[in-house]
């Protein structure tokens, strides 16, 4: 895939990538603001709305649940489209761009997938495209640069961990208070020992 310097479409949010995307991982900021958007805990988004995706080892990596025969994302509604599109993940702001370096590099390289938008618009740098896809972009780039950073030291995570991926999981996604400050509470649950064992 080529790298690109700028992109010229509007999403038109006809849903099509929507679809066959049972592979959508989340962040425990997705977490967060997609339990905040919908008024239910975070335990509560993370049993309704995810599971457990198996290419991440022992890591508990939790990705967006798919339904029925095309693995729709269990939060498309046919009718008004994604039902949380204000708090939508990284990686369905930022689609159709696949990031071509590490996340955690400071100029990321992107390329492009496939989209079916018709809006076509003056090309505009890829930067300013995803600043413009999302108010969550530029509000967490420091924590998100930071939990990519500890991500590639924790999924290396060991089946010597005594620690049950259960135990991990509630860690990492659900012990939030989201009246409270959110970068803070993620950092005091990930600087806990029981990851670093
Ligand atoms: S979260 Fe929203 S934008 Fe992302 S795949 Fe699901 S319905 Fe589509
Ligand atoms: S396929 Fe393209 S136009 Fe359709 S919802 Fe996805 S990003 Fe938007």
């Amino acid at each position: 895939m080529l790298s690109i310097e700028t992109i010229k479409f509007k999403c038109d949010r006809c849903g099509k990538c929507c679809k066959h995307r049972g592979d959508i991982a989340l962040t425990p900021m997705d977490v967060f603001q997609i339990s905040k958007y919908l008024g239910c805990s975070c335990e509560e988004t993370v049993r309704k709305y995810t599971r457990l995706s198996h290419r991440h080892g022992n890591f508990p990596q939790v990705v967006i649940q798919g339904e029925g025969k095309q693995s729709t994302c269990i939060f498309y509604d046919r009718r008004i489209g994604c039902k949380i599109y204000p708090v939508r993940p990284a990686q369905c702001y930022m689609f159709p761009l696949v990031p071509l370096t590490a996340s955690t590099d400071p100029n990321p390289k992107f390329g492009i997938r496939e989209c079916y938008s018709k809006s076509m618009t003056e090309p505009v740098p890829v930067q300013e495209w995803i600043r413009r896809s999302s108010d969550r972009y530029e509000s967490e780039k420091e924590i998100f640069h930071w939990y990519m950073e500890i991500l590639s030291g924790l999924e290396r995570f060991s089946e010597d961990n005594p620690n049950s991926k259960d135990q991990i999981k509630k860690l990492l996604y659900c012990e939030y208070d989201l009246s409270k400050d959110m970068e803070e509470q993620i950092k005091q649950n990930l600087s806990k020992k029981i990851f670093y064992v």
